[in-house]
């Protein structure tokens, strides 16, 4: 069977930092890319916060350069995705979707998190187009503009209070009569003049043109349908992280998300490490991903001194 010293599964900026880092160690890791190569960051256009590119980078090119670095030090990177793993003892075995076994002295799951859409069609044929799920990705873009966000979280409140910064007026379109965000997240709401919250309101379509986005249509429980006039549509409904496979294997936190042991990657089963948003409900940057990244390849690379056969 084949074997690795380090499999690591994901392809956003965790798993190819972690990836750099194990194949500048010349621990030869092997990468598995997934369902999305790239990962989040490539549903957005243009990164303007990742240090090192004052004039912004494409997504693309940013998630291209980090897999042409972590190969040119010999990480193999593969293109599919793990299917089968077994934690129980190490070595860990694995099974990818082409039927592929392989044997993994260490593991470091870097599978990301999804963000969650409302699941209408216009929603999604105006992605990238006005509609956004990352507040700080995208904010930027709508500068002294009129925008919307969904959702009644403090993820939210958050988005909704950092955009009220740069755009003109935001709405929040929630669709009970209360909030679901912790009263300090409510206050800073309640506390920002430029946001207004529809409450009872749930969205029925994203309007928009050739363009992009122009507004949305509501429909308020007591059946009113009416629309606002939006230049971006914010989706603030939360997170799913990719810790389905995972899940009855290693610890995770009642939403999914893998506990990490304080402030190293190392999860509840020892030799099995996590970075980047599946273990990170609270900060989910692109910098802070490929931070824990570097993290779980130097964790890995200790434990493996400290495990030598
Ligand atoms: P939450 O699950 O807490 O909130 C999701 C919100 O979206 C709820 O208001 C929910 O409504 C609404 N919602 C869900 N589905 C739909 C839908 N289909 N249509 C309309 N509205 C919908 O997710 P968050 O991402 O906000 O938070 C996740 C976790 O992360 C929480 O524990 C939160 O406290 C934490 N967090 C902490 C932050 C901080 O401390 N700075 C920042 C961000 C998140 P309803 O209430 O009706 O279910």
């Amino acid at each position: 069977m084949e074997k690795t010293r380090v499999l690591i599964i994901g392809s956003g900026p965790a798993g190819y930092t972690a990836a750099i880092y194990a194949s500048r160690a010349a621990l030869s890791p092997v990468l598995y890319e997934g369902m999305e190569p790239g990962g989040q960051l490539t549903t957005t256009t243009v990164v303007e916060n990742f240090p090192g590119f004052s004039d912004g980078v494409d997504a693309n090119i940013l998630m291209d350069q980090m897999k042409r670095q972590a190969a040119r030090f010999g990480a193999e990177i593969r293109p599919g995705r793990i299917k089968e793993i077994e934690l129980g003892k190490r070595p860990f075995r694995v099974v990818d979707d082409k039927g592929r076994e392989l044997e993994a002295e260490t593991v470091i799951i870097a599978t990301g998190a999804t963000a969650k859409y409302l699941g209408l069609p216009s929603e999604q044929k105006f992605r990238g187009m006005g509609v956004s799920a990352c507040a700080t990705c995208d904010g930027f873009f709508y500068r002294k503009k009129v925008v919307a966000v969904v959702g009644g979280g403090d993820s939210a409140c958050e988005e909704a209070t950092y955009l009220a910064g740069l755009c003109s007026k935001v709405y929040m379109i929630v669709r009970r009569d209360v909030f679901r965000a912790s009263k300090a997240m409510q206050e800073r709401v309640f506390s920002t003049p430029n946001i207004e919250v529809l409450w009872n309101c749930n969205t029925q379509e994203v309007l928009g043109d050739e363009f992009g986005v122009t507004g949305v249509r509501l429909l308020r429980k007591d059946g009113e349908v009416f629309d606002i006039k939006v230049d971006g549509f914010f989706l603030g409904i939360g997170h799913h992280p990719n810790s389905d496979l995972f899940r009855p294997l290693v610890s995770t936190d009642e939403n999914g998300y893998i506990i990490t042991d304080g402030k190293t990657t190392a999860t509840s089963v020892e030799g099995v490490f996590a970075a980047g948003d599946v273990a990170d409900p609270r900060y989910r940057q692109a910098v802070t991903a490929a931070a824990s990244g570097c993290q779980a390849a130097l964790d890995v690379e200790k434990f493996l001194i400290d495990h030598k056969a």
